[in-house]
């Protein structure tokens, strides 16, 4: 029988405290998720009574956990007064997330309301060591917590990406990285001893898919293909609400999944991989007769925007050659959304709607409601916000301990 103030199921063999130190935890996860919520949106999200939400809530707030929240801008025509809204006590601590491209880096500090207290943007050499880029993100992290007045103990964690496949377990580079130098090194290691406070380590393309699905173009969605291209050819996967990497990291390296065995082969070392006829290498060979020059995927999408039609037809058979690859994805996974970010969905409908008419013909069997096709709304901080999500919503972090103590 549940308790009728603390909403606790007893026969579990659960204490009474165990139960209420975990319904406080499931509180301030959501509210690490969502931001703000009203404790209407609580009770229905977990299930809890309102009695036993309240109870919580003011504990919480006893404990200088939560506090009042601001109300986003009333609805146009809504009757009555809004509801109380509540949220993490924001000056609790903040989050950091470091997006690190070989050619750039990128770093925002988010407070525990989601709201990004600063952001800085640093050009790097593509060909630095691993650990002179690290340094420098180092360094852009040091800017941008001074820029946004915190102090470094009131760092909860930082997630930081990399735009290659990342074993978790080890917190290295995976195996079949791009990035040769970045092989094997403890990453992590390395910049927890540069920044002092813990750090995770992912790979670009499931942070941008977090990203997307929790505040952008896939937002709601429980099962997404992100397709990250700008360099290199990669998903992000979310299934069942979660982020899915396997079991070595590769998971979503679509860019090497075979679209024909006899086709070139592949730095990877197998042939025909969808690299070789739609990767950076692919498009400056398709395009080198007519414009003689080697051009990147950013050129041929600012060209293509342009009017040019050369570029136009290059980007909508990369584009075709992406949705075979994308439509055998979505047959295995029955994803509800595919989200195109990257350099790629700058080039809008000349992209999207390739892709939607390969996965429309290919995917029979989902016919019905085939999956939807649409540009990530998130842009370029798709990465740099997928990081912050990771910590706001993975990490355990203080606030998680806190809930175990007493109010008062
Ligand atoms: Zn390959």
């Amino acid at each position: 029988m549940p308790d009728a103030t603390t909403g606790e199921v007893r026969s579990t063999g659960l204490t009474t405290r165990t139960m209420r130190v975990r319904n406080r935890r499931m509180l301030l996860d959501l509210l690490r998720e969502h931001g703000v919520l009203s404790q209407a949106d609580i009770a229905r999200r977990t299930g809890l009574s309102r009695t036993t939400v309240s109870t919580l809530v003011s504990e919480l707030r006893q404990m200088g956990l939560i506090v009042d929240a601001a109300a986003p801008t009333a609805r146009a025509g809504s009757q009555g007064r809004p509801p109380t809204l509540i949220g993490l006590d924001d000056s609790a601590g903040v989050a950091v997330g470091i997006d690190l491209d070989p050619g750039q880096v990128r770093v925002a500090v988010a407070n525990l309301a989601h709201s990004v207290l600063s952001e800085c943007v640093r050009e790097l050499d593509p060909g630095d060591e691993p650990a002179t880029a690290l340094d420098a993100a180092a360094g852009v992290v040091t800017e941008a917590l001074g820029r946004a007045g915190v102090e470094r103990a009131r760092v909860i964690g930082a997630a930081m990406c990399l735009p290659v496949p990342i074993d978790r377990r080890r917190g290295t580079v995976g195996s079949a990285s791009a990035l040769a130098s970045w092989r094997g090194l403890p990453v992590v290691e390395g910049m927890r001893d540069r920044l002092d406070f813990p750090v995770e380590l992912d790979d670009d393309a499931s942070l941008a898919a977090l990203a997307e699905t929790t505040w952008g173009a896939a937002r709601g969605c429980a099962n997404v293909i992100y397709v990250k291209y700008s360099t290199a050819i990669r998903c992000g996967l979310v299934l069942d609400g979660r982020l899915f990497r396997g079991a070595h990291g590769i998971a979503g390296e679509v860019g090497h999944t075979v679209v024909n065995e006899s086709g070139l082969v592949c730095w990877c070392g197998s042939r025909g991989c969808l690299e070789t006829v739609a990767g950076a290498w692919a498009i400056g060979d398709m395009l080198r007769r007519s414009h003689g020059e080697h051009m990147t995927l950013e050129r041929v999408v600012r060209l293509a925007a342009d009017g040019d039609v050369g570029c136009q037809r290059a980007l909508a058979d990369i584009s075709r050659q992406i949705g075979i690859a994308v439509a055998n994805l979505c047959n295995v996974l029955d994803p509800e959304r595919i989200v195109i970010g990257g350099t790629l969905a700058r080039g809008g409908e000349l992209v999207l709607e390739p892709i939607r008419d390969v996965v429309r013909r290919a995917t029979r069997l989902l016919a019905d409601e085939p999956a939807e096709v649409v540009a990530g709304t998130l842009g370029d901080r798709a990465e740099v916000q997928g990081c912050l999500a990771l910590v706001l919503r993975d990490t355990g972090t203080r606030f998680s301990l806190r809930a175990g103590a007493e109010p008062g």
